[in-house]
C-alpha cells in the first residue's frame, strides 16, 4: 500500500530521544527551548512558544489576545474542526465563511462581508500547506482593527511574498503525527510581540512565572522534552523534505495534467506551498468516493480532507455560538476533494503508480 502520510524517524531521532531519556528530564526543558529557538528562526519571528498540541496552540493564542465571550471570530467553513473548536472553547462566537476554490483557503470577499462590530479576529487556515491570501487579509485586518490568528497547523515553512507564515499575526502550528513535522502530539505558537510571548509562557505554565506565584488563571499547556526531541532532527532536515514534497507535486502534475476529470492544485502568486496534502477535485461522473475506492483496490491510499463544511454537522449547525454564512464553494469542494500521497517518503516508482492507478480508475480499460 502507498500510504497517504509517512514519518521519517531515522537514527537521528532515536539518538535525540535517547538523550532525553538518559537525562532523566522528561517534561519541558532544554529540548523545548532548543525547538522554540529553531522554530522562531525558521518563521522569521522573535518568539515561538511550544505547547502540547496544535488545538492548544489556537486556544492559547485566542486567550492571550483576550478573545472570548461576546467576540466573533471569522473561520473558514472548510477546515479541520480544531480551528472552530479552539475558538468555541474560549467562549467566542465562530462565524463560518466560504473558501476560494483556487486555493481552498478563506475567501477574502466573504471574510470582509462577515465583519460586524463584534468581530475580534480572523483565522486564515493555510490549508494543505498553501498560504491563505495574506496580501489581502493582513491589510484588511489592520484597517479594521482585527487580530490575525493564523492556523498554520499544516503549513510549517510556507511563505507569502517571501515572509514565512506564522509571522503575519499569531501563528499556530501542530506537530501531530501526520503533519509535515511530527512529534505524535505537539504544537507551537509564533509571534513577534514580546508581550504576547510572555503571556503565552505564563498561561502555559499554570499562570506562573515564578513557582507558586499565580499571576493569571492558567493551564498546563506544556510540551515535553521527549516530543521536542522527536521534532528537532526533523526540523534540521526539513528544507530537503519540503523540496521532495515539491518535486513530488511537480511529478504528479506532469503525470495528471491532461486528465480533464481532475482539477489539480495550483500555487497562487507570491506563495510557496509546503504540500502537506496534494488535493485534487474530482470533476468526473465517477464520484470522489468511488475514485478513492478504486485507488485503494490498486494499493494507493488517499484521504478526504474534509468531507463536509463544519455547519453541515448538527453539533455546529445547532450550536448557539456558531453563525454560518452560505458556503457554496466549500460545499462543492467538500464533496469533490481527494488528497493523493505527496509525502517525502515516496519513490519515483510510487509516483508513477499513483498516477497510473488514477488513470485506470477514471478510465477503466474496456473488457
Ligand atoms: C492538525 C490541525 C489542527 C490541530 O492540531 P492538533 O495538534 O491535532 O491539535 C488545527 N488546525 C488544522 C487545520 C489542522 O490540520
Amino acid at each position: 500500500m502507498i500510504e497517504i502520510s509517512d514519518v521519517l524517524l531515522g537514527p537521528d531521532v532515536e539518538e535525540s530521544v535517547l538523550s532525553v531519556l538518559r537525562s532523566g528530564r522528561l517534561t519541558q526543558g532544554p529540548k523545548v527551548s532548543e525547538l522554540e529557538a529553531a522554530f522562531a528562526s525558521m518563521c522569521g519571528v522573535r518568539h515561538a512558544v511550544a505547547v502540547n498540541n496544535g488545538t492548544t496552540a489556537l486556544v492559547a493564542a485566542f486567550r492571550v489576545l483576550d478573545i472570548g465571550p461576546g467576540d466573533e471570530v471569522i473561520v473558514p467553513a472548510f477546515t479541520f474542526v480544531a480551528t472552530a473548536n479552539a475558538a468555541l472553547e474560549t467562549g467566542a462566537t465562530v462565524r463560518l465563511v466560504d473558501i476560494d476554490s483556487s486555493d481552498f483557503c478563506i475567501d477574502t470577499g466573504a471574510m470582509s462581508e462577515a465583519v460586524t462590530s463584534r468581530t475580534a479576529a480572523v483565522v486564515p487556515v493555510h490549508l494543505f500547506g498553501h498560504p491563505a491570501d495574506l496580501g489581502k487579509i493582513a491589510p484588511f485586518a489592520e484597517e479594521q482593527g482585527l487580530r490575525i490568528v493564523e492556523d498554520a497547523a499544516q503549513a510549517h515553512g510556507a511563505s507569502f511574498a517571501g515572509r514565512p507564515v506564522g509571522g503575519f499575526g499569531t501563528g499556530c502550528f501542530s506537530f501531530y503525527a501526520t503533519k509535515n513535522l511530527a512529534a505524535g502530539e505537539g504544537g507551537i505558537v509564533t509571534t513577534d510581540d514580546d508581550e504576547v510571548a510572555e503571556r503565552l509562557r505564563v498561561l502555559r505554565n499554570q499562570g506562573m512565572r515564578v513557582r507558586y506565584e499565580y499571576e493569571v488563571v492558567g493551564n498546563n499547556y506544556r510540551m515535553t522534552d521527549l516530543a521536542a526531541a522527536v521534532v528537532l532532527p526533523q526540523l534540521a532536515r526539513y528544507c530537503q523534505q519540503v523540496e521532495r514534497r515539491r518535486a513530488n507535486a511537480r511529478v504528479l502534475a506532469e503525470l495528471l495534467h491532461d486528465l480533464p476529470e481532475l482539477a489539480l492544485p495550483t500555487v497562487a502568486a507570491e506563495r510557496t506551498h509546503v504540500w502537506h496534502q496534494y488535493t485534487v477535485r474530482v470533476l468526473a461522473s465517477l464520484s470522489r468516493d468511488e475514485l478513492a475506492d478504486r485507488l485503494r483496490e490498486q494499493g494507493v491510499a488517499s484521504g478526504v480532507y474534509y468531507p463536509k463544511p463544519l455547519q453541515q454537522y448538527d453539533c455546529y449547525r445547532e450550536h448557539p455560538r456558531v453563525i454560518a454564512d452560505p458556503t457554496p464553494t466549500a460545499d462543492a469542494v467538500a464533496s469533490t476533494c481527494l488528497s493523493l500521497p505527496v509525502h517525502a517518503g515516496l519513490t519515483s516508482t510510487d509516483l508513477t503508480e499513483i498516477a497510473a492507478a488514477v488513470r485506470r480508475a477514471l478510465r477503466p480499460p474496456r473488457t
